[in-house]
């Protein structure tokens, strides 16, 4: 069985009823290619709403969660909340939950663990930034962060990876075909070697950075490039196209 093509939104922090009523507007008069996975994730405050508006063919994710069943952690939300709100999905170890708010490697191994071990599907991020790129430490810092993940997963179906370079997230500096293909190509060859050559051929690993109605067919082009990971995009109606990009 070949590899989904999977299209992730991340809304990030924004969002209002009324606004969310005209995302799931678009997405429901689409049309989707019903190849596509389609997920989005949303504030854990609207994931109730958000889940009793759209198609159940859409999927439904938090942006974050706590390694934790529940207890004195003010502000976290644990996937066992996460499911009672009828979702299944969790985005963890976005950039922004590195950068802004300092995540460790560590921290977002153990969290990617937990979601797993409660049952959630996970869409862990990795990512160089500018600097580390510019000094040829793309493939170290990815594979360094990756590891910290693959420590702590045991079912690599419930898994999908986003390689996100952070020079190119809500930059519009979108990296090329050939520069995403590249580390693509270096992480799955990293599962096959650290893991097994049959969750390297059947993991799929998502591009995210800019991506829009204008760039999604040529990055999904590429070989080892399994769908995207959009923030700003999925807001609007060009989701809808890059969510068609195969066809
Ligand atoms: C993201 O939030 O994961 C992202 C890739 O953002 P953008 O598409 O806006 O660069």
């Amino acid at each position: 069985m070949g590899r989904k093509f999977f299209v992730g939104g991340n809304w990030k922090m924004n969002g209002t009823k009324e606004s969310i009523d005209k995302i799931v507007d678009f997405l429901t008069k689409g049309p989707l290619d019903p190849n596509t996975e389609v997920v989005v994730g949303v504030s854990p405050c609207y994931l109730e709403y958000v889940r009793s508006k759209l198609p159940q063919t859409i999927g439904v994710a938090a942006q974050n969660c706590y390694k934790a069943d529940s207890g004195a952690f003010t502000g976290e939300i644990c996937p066992a909340m996460i499911k009672d709100c009828g979702c299944e999905w969790v985005i963890l170890g976005h950039s922004e939950r590195r950068n802004v708010f300092g995540e460790t490697d560590q921290l977002i191994g153990e969290k990617v663990g937990f979601a797993l071990k409660q049952g959630l599907k996970v869409v862990p991020c990795i990512g160089e930034q500018l600097e580390e790129r510019e000094a040829g430490k793309t493939t170290e810092v990815c594979f360094r962060q990756l590891k910290a993940i693959a420590d702590n997963v045991s079912d690599w179906s419930k898994v999908v990876i986003a390689y996100e370079p952070v020079w190119a997230i809500g930059t519009g500096k979108t990296a090329s075909p050939e520069q995403a293909q590249e580390v693509h190509a270096a992480i799955r060859n990293w599962l096959a070697e650290n893991v097994s050559a049959e969750v390297a051929e059947s993991t799929r690993i998502l591009y995210g950075g800019s991506v829009s109605a204008g760039n999604c067919r040529e990055l999904a082009a590429c070989p080892d490039i399994d769908g995207s990971l959009v923030g700003g995009a999925s807001l609007k109606p060009d989701f809808v196209q890059i969510i068609n990009a195969t066809q």
